[in-house]
């Protein structure tokens, strides 16, 4: 076992939500005006965004952000500023089937 995958167990035994990415070059969340709706993370087209433990959104792939703004635009409690440029999409990828 990993000692990544030994840090998750402890903290699926001890319930306490891990400490999670609110800040990236792209993004700014506001942790206290999010209200769990969900919104944001069923809009996002790329996946960046995910719920915690308590429905409250965190970057979970920073890297896949675009910067569309979709999120910002759609947040009802104003808690995601986008603050980097927009940038392309990464490019899906392909594995080889075997
Ligand atoms: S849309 Fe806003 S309030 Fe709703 S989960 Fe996302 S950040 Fe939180
Ligand atoms: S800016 Fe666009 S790609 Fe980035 S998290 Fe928001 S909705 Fe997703």
């Amino acid at each position: 076992m990993t000692e990544e995958a030994v840090r998750r167990l402890k903290d699926e035994l001890t319930q306490k939500t891990p400490e999670k990415l609110r800040r990236s070059d792209m993004l700014v969340i506001y942790q206290k005006w999010c209200k769990a709706c969900g919104i944001c993370y069923e809009l996002c087209p790329q996946g960046t965004l995910e719920a915690d433990r308590e429905g409250k959104v965190y970057i979970k792939f920073p890297e896949t952000c675009t910067g569309c703004k979709i999120c910002e635009l759609h947040c009802p409690d104003f808690a995601i500023l986008v603050t980097g440029n927009p940038r392309k999409a990464p490019k899906a990828e392909i594995k080889d089937k075997k």
